[in-house]
């Protein structure tokens, strides 16, 4: 294949634990509103917008113009000045964010987004005793790392944190699994209660979590969870941090951070992926006396730089003008039945789930649940030769994620469902 000769390059300079998917690894040179094209002029649906940062699509003229003529006056003057654009974004943010007093520090990404919410939450609380969900990606940084509750992704022991995993409202292969969502949520909130009481000095921090689980497989709990977690967590005092890199913005739908459609209000919040449709940027939105408990200095050379900043702006114009929340809530509406459908029509697959425009399908072992990790290699083998770029997640790679911009159409939705169904005839029963 074309591409042969660079992949050795990429695997003779970069590291191993570079994950290309693919056996043959794609080069994507060009996009085009859901569509991208690869170096040897193949085009795809793309169902994965670049790990959910492409938000509102490839090459959207708006975004576009902003980042040209941002680019035609300044690159880039620091946190040492005052941007106009990032008080504007700030002031944007913070209002939707719905929490009192709340102040926003952009950063560049969404490791460095959590990493400051831990910060914060540390720092405010004076312990470094961390609660976060078992099945949980929050980044690739010694503190965030962490707190990311899946091995294949947590690649050290050596962290600062102390950290504590909880029940994630994940159901498929927990043991609270036959109960109905209110008992489930009741036995998820009683083992937080029990792991505060027996695993913790008494002094945790917060408690962060994903509300849909991103690498995670988009485990989607139960809509009473989080509210119940959070009434245990208010009992302590421990702050709730709501990572929203894959699920703000209104990926969800209705919801502009993911948080909200479970009804609860975090005392901060980690962003970033889709803020500015893949232009490097991230931030954390917390409540006033939160953001303000660093008693240091403390910069981010780029963090909220001009370029990011009306890359940013034009993206969240962009999806507020085109009412792309509910579009996310109607085209995601038709893609879950799709979906459901085949489910129905395959035993290998064990539940579709998510909200809006996150869905994941979780592959097993028919009848059974154990993960098939291989089957998910070929379907997306199998997308990919048809023109469908979807993605996996879950703890052992056996979910299948789909999740497209927030412009897909309906037929769109259509012409993939019509892919994975007949790559599903094909490779699985
Ligand atoms: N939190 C969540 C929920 C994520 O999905 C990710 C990225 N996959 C991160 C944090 C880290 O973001 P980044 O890769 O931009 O550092």
């Amino acid at each position: 294949m074309g591409t042969r000769p660079l992949l050795e390059r990429h695997r003779a300079v970069m590291p191993s634990w570079m994950n290309l998917y693919y056996e043959d690894p794609i080069e994507l040179v060009r996009g085009e509103g859901r569509h991208v094209f690869d170096s040897e002029g193949r085009r795809y649906l793309d169902f994965f917008g670049g790990l959910l940062a492409t938000m509102v699509g490839h090459d959207i003229p708006e975004i576009t113009e902003a980042i040209r003529e941002q680019a035609g006056r300044i690159l880039h003057t620091s946190t040492l000045y005052l941007v106009r654009r990032q008080v504007e974004l700030a002031e944007r943010i913070a209002a939707a964010s719905g929490i009192p007093d709340a102040k926003v520090f952009f950063v560049n990404s969404g490791t460095e987004a959590v990493e400051t919410a831990l910060l914060l939450a540390t720092q405010y609380r004076r312990s470094n005793q961390v609660l976060a969900l078992r099945g949980s990606y929050h980044g690739r940084s010694f503190g965030t790392v962490a707190a990311t509750g899946i091995r294949g992704w947590s690649a050290t022991s050596l962290s600062p944190l102390n950290v504590t995993y909880v029940h994630s409202g994940y159901r498929l292969r927990s043991p609270f699994r036959g109960l109905d969502d209110a008992a489930y949520v009741a036995a998820c909130k009683e083992e937080l209660r029990t792991i505060i009481e027996t695993a913790t000095a008494g002094d945790v921090a917060c408690l962060i979590a994903e509300p849909v689980q991103g690498a995670g497989g988009f485990a989607t709990p139960p809509p009473s969870f989080f509210a119940e977690m959070k009434s245990v967590l208010d009992e302590y005092g421990i702050l709730f941090v709501s990572d929203e890199v894959q699920t703000g913005f209104g990926r969800t739908g209705a919801a502009y951070f993911g948080i909200q459609a479970f009804g609860v209000r975090p005392d901060a919040m980690a962003f970033a992926k889709g803020i500015a449709n893949g232009v490097a940027m991230g931030g954390v939105v917390a409540r006033g006396d939160l953001m303000d408990c660093l008693g240091a200095n403390s910069i981010s050379t780029a963090g909220g730089n001009p370029l990011a900043c009306a890359a940013a702006v034009a993206t969240l114009d962009v999806i507020r003008d085109r009412d792309l929340q509910a579009n996310a809530d109607h085209v995601g509406a038709r893609l879950r039945a799709g979906l459901d459908r085949i489910a129905a029509d395959h035993a290998c697959v064990a539940e579709v789930r998510g909200m809006g425009l996150m869905i994941g399908v979780e592959i097993v072992t028919p009848g059974t649940t154990r993960p098939d990790t291989a089957l998910v290699t070929r379907i997306l083998e199998e997308c990919r030769s048809r023109g469908l770029l979807i993605g996996r997640g879950g703890l052992l790679g056996n979910v299948l994620r789909v999740t497209p911009p927030m412009t897909v159409t309906e037929e769109e939705a259509d012409e993939a469902l019509r892919i994975l169904t007949d790559v599903m005839d094909k490779v699985a029963a």
